[in-house]
């Protein structure tokens, strides 16, 4: 089952929501931006969570391009027999991920980051970075993870290399959070000429405060 839109997303169930991986959530302009919106009403008082379980994660992460589709089956696949350390991962996953979410919301409201959410995301950080091998192509180098590599924590670490670049080396400026009032809270580059994307989506968030704007003006109209 596909969700199209962003709209449907109150009313779904979790289990809906776990397989509710559909384009209009790579809006994020980088995968670690994109992970961290997983969470729907991730800035307001009931976020709803479309990770359920590692499977529900692993299915993301092919989804989003930060591994191959072959990879996540893979992956998938050994979760199954290894319940115990994938259930481990999961949960990491989730605290990373939350993690990411508090420093990145916060410095896209002007705020300092927590350093302990700084050495929580460092732990994930170090792990993928650590495990990078150079491999010799024709033409050149590739800096990647080995072929075939069997940890569960895999899906993690191109999301968590993803956060490095932006961190120390992305145009923070242009890091901002959905200006929706209902608590979106959606993470993204704004990549427009004159830096004036104001919502996740001009879809839903953005098409909302325009048809808000658009009622408030008519009632003033009839009122005056
Ligand atoms: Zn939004």
């Amino acid at each position: 089952m596909v969700i199209n839109t962003k709209h449907i997303r109150t009313g779904i169930r979790p289990q809906e929501a776990q397989i509710g991986i559909h384009p209009g959530m790579f809006i994020g302009g980088a995968p670690c931006l994109d992970f961290a919106n997983t969470v729907d009403w991730h800035a307001g008082g009931a976020p709803e969570d479309r990770l359920q379980d590692y499977a529900g994660l692993a299915e993301w992460a092919a989804a989003a391009g930060v591994v191959t589709q072959e990879t996540a089956r893979r992956l998938i696949r050994a979760s199954r027999v290894r319940p115990g350390e994938s259930e481990r991962v999961f949960k990491r996953a989730l605290a990373f991920r939350e993690s990411m979410y508090r420093i990145l919301a916060g410095i896209a409201q002007g705020r300092r980051p927590d350093p302990k959410d700084i050495a929580a995301v460092n732990g994930v950080i170090g792990d993928a970075l650590g495990r990078l091998q150079l491999r010799a192509e024709t033409g050149g180098f590739r800096l990647d993870w080995p072929e075939g590599e069997g940890k569960l924590a895999r899906v993690l670490w191109p999301i968590a290399r993803s956060l490095s670049d932006l961190l120390a080396a992305g145009d923070l400026t242009r890091l901002r959070q959905c200006a929706d009032d209902r608590g979106c809270g959606w993470l993204f580059m704004d990549s427009s000429r004159n830096r004036s994307r104001r919502w996740c989506s001009m879809d839903d968030c953005g098409n909302r405060a325009k048809a808000g704007r658009h009622f408030r003006r008519l009632k003033e109209r009839v009122a005056s």
